[in-house]
C-alpha cells in the first residue's frame, strides 16, 4: 500500500468529479519543509514559527528569522503557497528568556497575537523577517489566535507600519502579500462575516476551536472523552466559517489534525474547505481518499451529517459510509 501511495506524489488531489483541494503541510522548521515537499505536499498550509523562538537563552534576529521563512520558501519554488503563522506563544509552549508571570489559566492569557500587539517590539521584528521573505516565494502571511474585530485591525496596523519601515529603508517586499487570520476561537467563528470582509483567507484551527467550544483542555486526559471533532457544535461553527469566507470569495482552509482526520475529510471537503494542512505522513493517504471519491456524494452526505444529533451518531454514520478507513 505504501508504494501504491507513492505513485500518488506528483498526482493532483482532484475528485472523481473535477473538485480540487489543496493538500498543504504543517511544518515547524525549514526542514520539514524539505521533506514535505518530497513526500507530496502541495504547499505549507502552516509554519509553525515559535519553534524559532524555543529552546534558546534570546530572540532570534530578523535576519535568522529571514533566512529560515527564505528557505522554506525557496523549498516550494515560486508557485506553491506557503502560510507563515506569527508567533503563537503562550498556552503550553512557553518562552523563558520572556520572563512571564506564571498564569492561572494559561491558554487564556497573555499568549500569541496578544503578546504580540503588546510587544509590537518583537513582532515588528517577525513581520519585517517574511515580508522581506516575501519576495523569495509564494509566502501568505496569518495570525494566530484572532478573538476580536479590533485585534485583527491592530495587528494590520503593525503590518503598515512594519511595511512602511522597509520602505524607508528601499527593502523590497511583495506588495500584494496576502494577509489571513486562524479561526481558532468561537467568538471569531461567530463574527467570520465580518472577518472575512478584511482578510484574504481563513485557516480554521480546530485543535483550540474544540477546546474552547467545548470548554476541554486539549491537554487533560481526564475530560478527553469531550474533545470531539465531530460535535455537532464545532461541526456548524466549521460550516458556518466557510460559508462566510465563501460569501466574501475569500479561500477557506483548515490547518487543525482534523484537516488530516480520513474520516472527517469527506465533511470537509462537503462542506467547501478549499485547502486541508496536515502533518505530512497524512498527504499521501488523503489524496488517494480524495481521488475515489465524488464531492457530489460527500455534499449529501454532509447535509445528513449536519442534520445529526449527537458526534456518536455522526461517527457510526462515517464509520458504516467508510469501512476501509477503520
Ligand atoms: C490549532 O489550534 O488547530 C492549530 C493548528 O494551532 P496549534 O495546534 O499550533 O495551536
Ligand atoms: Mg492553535
Amino acid at each position: 500500500q505504501q508504494l501504491e501511495l507513492r505513485t500518488l506524489i506528483d498526482a493532483p488531489s482532484v475528485t472523481a468529479d473535477g473538485r480540487r483541494i489543496e493538500l498543504a503541510a504543517n511544518i515547524g522548521n525549514p526542514h520539514d519543509a524539505h521533506h514535505a515537499r518530497q513526500i507530496g505536499a502541495e504547499g505549507i498550509g502552516l509554519y509553525r514559527t515559535e519553534f524559532l523562538y524555543m529552546d534558546r537563552e534570546d530572540l532570534p534576529s530578523e535576519e535568522e528569522q529571514f533566512r529560515a521563512y527564505r528557505e522554506v520558501a525557496e523549498a516550494f519554488g515560486m508557485e506553491s503557497p506557503i502560510v507563515i503563522r506569527t508567533l503563537d506563544i503562550g498556552g503550553d509552549k512557553e518562552l523563558p528568556y520572556l520572563g512571564l508571570p506564571k498564569e492561572m489559566n494559561p491558554f487564556l492569557g497573555y499568549r500569541a497575537i496578544r503578546i504580540c500587539l503588546d510587544r509590537t517590539d518583537i513582532f515588528k521584528v517577525q513581520l519585517r523577517a517574511i515580508l522581506r521573505a516575501s519576495v523569495h516565494g509564494n509566502i501568505k502571511l496569518m495570525f494566530p489566535m484572532i478573538s476580536t474585530l479590533h485585534e485583527l485591525r491592530t495587528a494590520k496596523q503593525v503590518l503598515e507600519e512594519a511595511k512602511q519601515e522597509l520602505d524607508e529603508a528601499n527593502i523590497p517586499f511583495n506588495r500584494e502579500l496576502e494577509v489571513g487570520m486562524m479561526i481558532e476561537i468561537p467568538s471569531s467563528a461567530i463574527i467570520a462575516d465580518q472577518l472575512a470582509k478584511e482578510v484574504n483567507f481563513f485557516s480554521i484551527g480546530t485543535n483550540d476551536l474544540i477546546q474552547y467550544t467545548l470548554a476541554v483542555d486539549r491537554m487533560n486526559e481526564s475530560v478527553s472523552y469531550l474533545y470531539e471533532p465531530f460535535e455537532p457544535a464545532v461541526l456548524r461553527l466549521i460550516h458556518m466559517v466557510v460559508q462566510a469566507a465563501h460569501k466574501e470569495g475569500k479561500w477557506v482552509g483548515m490547518c487543525g489534525e482534523m484537516a488530516g482526520d480520513l474520516t472527517a475529510i469527506p465533511i470537509l471537503v462537503g462542506m467547501g474547505l478549499d485547502e486541508l494542512s496536515m502533518s505530512a505522513s497524512s498527504i499521501l493517504p488523503a489524496r488517494s481518499l480524495i481521488r475515489r471519491s465524488n464531492v457530489q456524494e460527500w455534499q449529501r452526505m454532509t447535509e445528513k451529517v449536519l442534520q445529526m444529533d449527537t458526534a456518536q451518531e455522526i461517527k457510526a454514520y462515517m464509520g458504516l459510509a467508510f469501512p476501509e478507513i477503520h
